[in-house]
């Protein structure tokens, strides 16, 4: 028996997917980024920014603390 010749290994197709920044899936969008992840995301950032305005916008309107 001769066991010289080796088996080719199976060649499996490996595709770079892009993993989703957002929900850490794969994602098959060109950004790698899922449009419902890409809203949401921007929704939480426009949310976090909007804190952040009103969190300065409030302690410059907070009145001075009196003596
Ligand atoms: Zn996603």
């Amino acid at each position: 028996m001769a066991s010289s010749t080796k088996k080719p290994l199976p060649v499996q197709p490996v595709r770079m997917r892009a993993v989703c920044p957002i929900c850490k899936t794969p994602s098959y969008s060109a950004g790698g980024t899922h449009p419902q992840c890409m809203l949401r995301h921007n929704d939480q950032l426009a949310k976090q920014q909007a804190a952040a305005a009103a969190a300065l916008v409030d302690r410059a309107e907070s009145p001075v603390h009196h003596p």
